[in-house]
């Protein structure tokens, strides 16, 4: 039937009739709060690029998680910003690392709070990379080249100087991507050691992040090996290279000190290659599967959410969660206005849990 016996604007009428229409609901048991624990006591630094979240010392930690509890968000993810870091991410996976210490101070004080366990290396590396780096040689063929355009930068002018200088930095760019590399193999025994060292803190559900080949199962065995057999694994299984992690960056102070990481991670053109990630990581064991981030990436939640029937996660990250704070301080948007249309999109596009900065704001207009 078409208008005027059709008028689909009759239940939009009134609040009461679009609630009671709605097709998609955001609940806050739905959220997972990620909190950044750092040594000290009583420490509670707010990051600069994401006002509002702050890196916490164990003993803030715990009162946080008692308020995101009382709230009613299901879940806090933790991360961990630890005293020293070197080559083989120590802290990531030492009984007495950040995250396990917060761990057992969180669980012994409110132990109905799922706790999950962020397992990467970046934050425990002097370099900042998700896994072990091996430093190889750049060819022999770009130092000459390099010679090469010095010289001519050095002697020409004009012109012909500026494009020596670009040529230059297009060697230097090649010879940096051609000097090292992100070990896949070798990483995986540190994952594994992490998620083990984690799930013994006390950690509910294990996160492996890093986005090496083969972790799931790595992480599987290990954590069976272990006697975890009932500790279940939420892959990052299509995790994007994205600017949009800029200011997480400087929460988790985990910037690569040389590079970037779009050797692991993925390519933002690539949604059936996400597909085959997951795919991957099912096989692998993966008890639950993530999106990241989630607005850009909503047709992969949806695409993803159509072909697999495990639980789906989508990490709203903090770029995120930057750029609508910055608007709204702008007084460009209507903040809570953003904040919720954002996380219902996310819920609408598949995702049946979300990982966001905003599970305290939300949970507090939802409740
Ligand atoms: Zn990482």
């Amino acid at each position: 039937m078409a208008f005027p016996a059709t008028r689909l604007r009759r239940l939009r009428r009134t609040a009461e009739l679009r609630n009671l229409v709605a097709e998609t609901r955001l609940t806050p048991d739905a959220f997972v709060y990620p909190l950044f624990v750092c040594p000290g006591e009583g420490v509670r630094k707010e990051v600069r690029s994401m006002p509002g979240v702050f890196n916490l010392s164990v003993d803030e930690a715990v009162k946080e998680a008692r308020e995101v509890h009382s709230l009613g968000v299901a879940s806090l993810i933790l991360f961990g910003l630890p005293d020293g870091k070197d080559e083989v991410a120590t802290g990531a996976w030492a009984q007495d690392g950040i995250v396990q210490q917060a761990t057992r101070a969180i669980k012994r004080e409110i132990p109905g709070l799922v706790l999950m366990g962020d397992v990467c290396l970046c934050e425990y590396m002097s370099h900042g990379h998700c896994g072990i780096v091996k430093a190889s040689h750049a060819p022999q063929s770009l130092g000459a080249a390099a010679r090469d355009a010095i010289t001519a930068v050095a002697v020409r002018d004009g012109d012909e100087r500026e494009k020596a200088i670009e040529k230059l930095a297009g060697i230097a760019s090649r010879a940096s991507e051609a000097s090292y590399e992100i070990v896949n193999d070798a990483s995986l025994e540190l994952l594994a050691r992490t998620s083990v060292s984690l799930a013994k803190a006390g950690i509910d559900i294990i996160a492996p992040s890093d986005m090496m080949d083969g972790r799931v199962g790595a992480i599987r065995h290990a954590l069976d090996e272990a006697g975890y057999t009932h500790t279940p694994i939420l892959s990052y299984a299509a995790k994007f290279a994205s600017g949009f992690y800029g200011p997480f960056r400087e929460a988790a102070d985990s910037a690569p000190q040389f590079g970037d990481r779009r050797s692991y991670q993925m390519d933002g053109a690539n949604i059936r290659e996400a597909m085959r990630e997951i795919e991957e990581d099912i096989e692998e064991g993966a008890d639950m599967i993530m999106v990241k981030p989630a607005m850009p990436y909503l047709d992969v939640i949806a695409a993803a959410r159509e072909r697999f029937d495990l639980a789906l996660a989508a990490y709203q990250v903090s770029g995120e969660y930057a750029m609508i704070e910055a608007a709204a301080r702008n007084g460009w948007i209507e903040r809570e206005r953003v904040m919720m249309e954002s996380l219902l999109s996310i819920r609408r596009a598949g995702a049946s849990i979300i990982l966001t900065y905003y599970a305290k704001d939300a949970a507090r207009i939802l409740s």
